[in-house]
C-alpha cells in the first residue's frame, strides 16, 4: 500500500538521496510522493546503480543483475504501480547449465526439486537426507522475510557450510549448493550463512526467473525520470549541517564542489563505501560500517569477430573439486539479425581469487584469457574486444552473525527520528529485491518519524 501524507509546503522536508541504485531511487520516489521535496545524487552518467545497464560500442555492458525472482514482493507491486508489469518477461535459463565435478557432468537447474531424488552426484544416505532440511524451511518459511536478511537472525547460528555437511553431505553441499553461491553470489559457502540459506533457498528453487523485454535498466530507468536526479555528481562527505541541524553534503558536480543542505539525508551507497563518506558517525554506525562484507566478482566477456566453428552452446559450472581458477563459462552465440556479436564470458572462483588475482583485479583478462584458450584455443585469432565486466568487490554478503548485526543496525535506525537513514542491498539480501524492499521499508519508517 502506497504511503500518504499531506504536507504543509512551509514544512515540506528537503531530503537527499545519495546514490541512484535501486535502493536510492525507491527510498527517493516513496518519500516524494509523500511531499517531500528530495534530490538525488549520483556519481555515474546513468541511474540504477547495479542493476544499469550500459552500452560500450555496440556491447551492453550489465552493471550487475540480470534476472528478477517472484519473491520480491515490494519490487512486483512498484512495476505494476509505474505500469510496467507489461515489460516482464521469463528468464528461463538463469542458474541452469551443465556441473562438472571432474567424475560426473550432470545438469545443474534451479528448476528441479524431485530431480534432487535422482541426482546422479549424490548418494542415496544424501538423497534421503535431504528430508531432513524440510522442517527447518518450513519453520523459515513461516517468520521470515526473503527480502529482508534480519528476519532470519533467528537462524544465524552457523555458517551454510556447517549446517549442510552436518545435516545432508558434503556431496549434495559440494556438488549443488555451493556451485550456485560460488557462481551467482561470488560467495564461499563457508562465509555464508544458515540464515541466508534457509531465508533464500526455498523460493529461488523450482521457481522461474524474470527479465524486462525493455532492457534491465528499464525499472530504474522509470523510477529516475519521475524524480530530480543529478548525474554525474559525486558525493564528497555527508557531515552535520551547520548549527548541527539536519546534514550538508558536500558534492563535486559539473558545476563544480558544492554544498547541498538536508533535513535528511538518505544514504545509498554500497554499504563498503559508507564509511569514506559519512562523517559524524554514532559509535553505532561506526562499529557496523568498519566492516561491511563484499565478496569480489570477476567476470571477463571475450566477443569475437564472427560465430566460431567450434561448437558454441556453453553454459558449464565447475565444482570446488575443479583445478582451474574458472568457476563458470558461458557463450552466446550472437544474432546476425541484431547485431549481437558472438561472445565468452568467464567467471573466475571465489575460492580461487586470492590465489590467482590481483586485489584491485587487474590481471584479470591474463589469467582468464590464459584458461580460456583450453577449451576455445583460436581465441587470439577470433578476438574482437574484452570487456571486463566485474572485478570489484560488489556482492553484499552475509558471513554468520551479519543478519544478527543488520537487525541490530535497523532496530536503532528505525526507534526514532535521525537526520541519516541508510538504505542498501546489504540491509537486504544481497539482491535488487532486497534493496528495493529496504528502500520502501525505510521510507515509511521517515514518514512515520517525520512526516506524520
Ligand atoms: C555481477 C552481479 C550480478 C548480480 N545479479 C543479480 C541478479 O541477477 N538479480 C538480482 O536481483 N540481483 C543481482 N545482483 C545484486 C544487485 O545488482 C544489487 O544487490 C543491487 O542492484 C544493489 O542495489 P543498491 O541500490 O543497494 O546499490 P547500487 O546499485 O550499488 O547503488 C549505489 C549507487 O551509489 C552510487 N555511488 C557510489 N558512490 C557514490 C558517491 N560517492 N556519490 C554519489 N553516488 C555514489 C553508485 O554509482 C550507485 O549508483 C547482482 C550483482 C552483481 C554485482
Amino acid at each position: 500500500m502506497a504511503v500518504r501524507a499531506e504536507v504543509r509546503n512551509e514544512q515540506r522536508k528537503r531530503i537527499a538521496v545519495v546514490g541512484a541504485g535501486i535502493a536510492g531511487l525507491t527510498a527517493a520516489y516513496e518519500l516524494q510522493k509523500t511531499g517531500c521535496e528530495v534530490t538525488v545524487l549520483e556519481a555515474k552518467d546513468i541511474p540504477g546503480g547495479r542493476m544499469a545497464e550500459k552500452l560500450e560500442g555496440s556491447f551492453m555492458k550489465y552493471t550487475g543483475a540480470t534476472g528478477l525472482f517472484r519473491f520480491y514482493k515490494d519490487m512486483w507491486d512498484l512495476i505494476a504501480e509505474l505500469g510496467l508489469s507489461e515489460r516482464l518477461m521469463l528468464y528461463p535459463k538463469m542458474g541452469s547449465g551443465i556441473a562438472n565435478n571432474t567424475k560426473e557432468t550432470y545438469e545443474l537447474d534451479f528448476n528441479q526439486t524431485l530431480g534432487m531424488l535422482r541426482h546422479p552426484a549424490l548418494s542415496v544416505a544424501t538423497r534421503l537426507r535431504l528430508a531432513s532440511l524440510i522442517p527447518d524451511f518450513l519453520r523459515a518459511r513461516s517468520s521470515v522475510d526473503p527480502c529482508l536478511i534480519h528476519t532470519a537472525a533467528a537462524f544465524d547460528d552457523e555458517s551454510m557450510a556447517d549446517y549442510l555437511t552436518r545435516k545432508v553431505g558434503t556431496d549434495f553441499l559440494e556438488n549443488v549448493v555451493a556451485i550456485v553461491y560460488r557462481n551467482l553470489w561470488a560467495w564461499n559457502v563457508e562465509q555464508a550463512s544458515k540464515a541466508y540459506f534457509l531465508m533464500i533457498y526455498p523460493h529461488v528453487r523450482n521457481r522461474p526467473s524474470y527479465t524486462f523485454s525493455t532492457g534491465f535498466g528499464t525499472l530504474t530507468g522509470a523510477l529516475a525520470g519521475k524524480l530530480d536526479v543529478r548525474l554525474n555528481t559525486k558525493v564528497e562527505k555527508i557531515g552535520l549541517g551547520d548549527d548541527c541541524e539536519g546534514r550538508s553534503v558536500i558534492c563535486q558536480g559539473p558545476q563544480g564542489r558544492y554544498k547541498l543542505d538536508a533535513d535528511i539525508v538518505v544514504c545509498g551507497l554500497p554499504g563498503n563505501k559508507v564509511a569514506n563518506v559519512v562523517a559524524d558517525q554514532t559509535p553505532w554506525e561506526k562499529t557496523f560500517f568498519a566492516d561491511v562484507p563484499y565478496a569480489q566478482y570477476a567476470m571477463v566477456a571475450y566477443v569475437l569477430k564472427q560465430k566460431p566453428a567450434q561448437e558454441f552452446d556453453i553454459r558449464t559450472f565447475h565444482t570446488r573439486a575443479h583445478k582451474t581458477p574458472i568457476s563458470f563459462i558461458k557463450t552466446f552465440p550472437g544474432s546476425e539479425r541484431t547485431g549481437d556479436p558472438p561472445r565468452l564470458w568467464l567467471v573466475l572462483a571465489p575460492d580461487r581469487q586470492r590465489h590467482y588475482l590481483d586485489q584491485d583485479g587487474s590481471n584479470l583478462d591474463r589469467i582468464a584469457r590464459h584458461w580460456a584458450k583450453q577449451f576455445y584455443p583460436s581465441l587470439e585469432q577470433d578476438l574482437k574486444d574484452v570487456h571486463e565486466m566485474h572485478k570489484d568487490y560488489i556482492i553484499a554478503s552475509f558471513p554468520p552473525g551479519q543478519a544478527r548485526k543488520v537487525r541490530s543496525l535497523l532496530s536503532t535506525q528505525e526507534a526514532g527520528p535521525k537526520n541519516i537513514y541508510y538504505v542498501g542491498d546489504y540491509l537486504g539480501n544481497a539482491t535488487t529485491g532486497g534493496a528495493l524492499a529496504i528502500g520502501r521499508r525505510t521510507a515509511r519508517k521517515i514518514v512515520e518519524h517525520w512526516v506524520n
